[in-house]
């Protein structure tokens, strides 16, 4: 469900509605290039208006379960409904979808107004309602005034714009976004996630993201589901896939982790098993000092390694238990030196991975 974060983070004006069938049924869904299982087995419901994010390592699959929806590549197996129709068989312009690729080519002769309503001309829709329709697209992702520029005359992040604009126009019940904020430096990489966020709240529509930016995601995202070698290794909401990671692999792709297992984990946490604990949620002192309260995990060991990063400073600890701790401390009275320390975290802190 896309609404199940604090209210006050949720804006969207138009909820989804609950009782509808999901805008995007994929099941059973498989792509064999000869040996290469790009997408080995894939189950996932989307429902309306959702911010939908795919993340995962480059090869897991991702774009062509994105390629399939689209309808430029064909499953060896399952099934892809839009809408709860059936579309597997369909070509592309018979489904109600459009893409934004990375490498958006934009006709450089044509102007941004031109390029928004290159579409809507291929499909002979008439002159006067083509006008109106790019103008409005544009005044969704803010170029209004834009319009009769050339794209060598905007930013990297306004040809970004004009390509979603060009992807809006048509109005598709699903957008499909490919990694389309790859091209652009990491300011305004930021600066275009919290847009493109805003611009999907402010049209409603399905927007199916994919990434392999854990910040992006996390950022962006209603639900997300990680992707490792073709396969689907959890869906949840940002929250839910940070804070409680199914398996190992999501806890180390989705933020930076620890893995505490065997020895150390058996004797700090208490009971054997492999263990997440975020960085962020472990307090360092010095050796001596007490833990934070009373039944909080806690450990003692050495600093092995300090990296500065301005606002934060991050600790490697060697456990004397036996394992390695990343911690990661607010900049607020400066790096601590080298030496012993005492780490303590909450008891709920320590996340077991399933099934470890
Ligand atoms: P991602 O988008 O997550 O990086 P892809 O879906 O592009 O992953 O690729 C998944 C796997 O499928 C990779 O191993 C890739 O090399 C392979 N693959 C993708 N497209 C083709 C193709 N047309 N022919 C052969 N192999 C392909
Ligand atoms: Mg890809």
């Amino acid at each position: 469900m896309p609404n199940q974060a604090p209210a006050e983070t949720r804006e969207d004006p138009a909820p989804p509605n609950e009782t509808a069938g999901p805008a995007i049924r994929l099941s059973g869904l498989r792509k064999h290039f000869g040996d290469v299982h790009a997408v080995d087995g894939v189950d996932l419901d989307i429902p309306p208006g959702e911010f939908f994010s795919m993340l995962g390592p480059s090869g897991s699959g991702k774009t062509t379960v994105l390629r399939m929806i689209a309808g430029f590549e064909l499953p060896t197996e399952g099934t892809i409904e839009l809408d709860g129709r059936d579309v597997s068989a369909l070509a592309p312009f018979e489904r109600d979808v459009n893409t934004v690729f990375q490498d958006y080519a934009l006709f450089p002769h044509m102007t941004v107004q031109q390029n928004v309503e290159y579409g809507l001309r291929v499909k002979r829709v008439p002159k006067q309602q083509r006008r109106e329709r790019a103008i409005e697209a544009l005044k969704t992702v803010r170029l209004d005034d834009y319009g009769s520029r050339k794209p060598s005359q905007l930013s990297g992040g306004q040809r970004q714009r004009v390509a979603l604009a060009r992807a809006l126009v048509n109005r598709p019940k699903v957008l499909l976004l490919d990694e389309p904020l790859g091209a652009l430096d990491l300011k305004l990489r930021q600066a275009m996630q919290l847009e493109l966020k805003q611009i999907q709240r402010d049209v409603g529509i399905t927007f199916v993201f994919v990434t392999h930016d854990q910040d992006e995601a996390l950022t962006m995202s209603d639900r997300i589901a990680v992707f490792n070698d073709g396969k689907i290794e959890q869906v949840g909401p940002p929250e839910e896939v940070y804070e409680r990671p199914a398996s190992a692999f999501v806890a180390g792709f989705v933020g930076t982790s620890n893995l505490l297992g065997g020895r150390g984990a058996e004797s700090v946490i208490g009971r054997p098993g492999l263990f997440s604990i975020r960085p962020e949620k472990i307090r360092i002192d010095g050796e001596l000092s007490e833990p934070a309260a009373v039944g909080d995990t806690s450990a003692t060991g050495t600093i092995t390694d300090v990296v500065y990063a301005g606002a934060t400073v991050r600790y490697a600890v060697a456990l004397d238990a036996g394992g390695q701790l990343s911690v990661v401390r607010q900049n607020t009275d400066g790096a601590l030196a080298d030496g012993r320390v005492r780490l303590s975290w909450r008891q709920e802190h320590s996340f077991q991975v399933p099934g470890q």
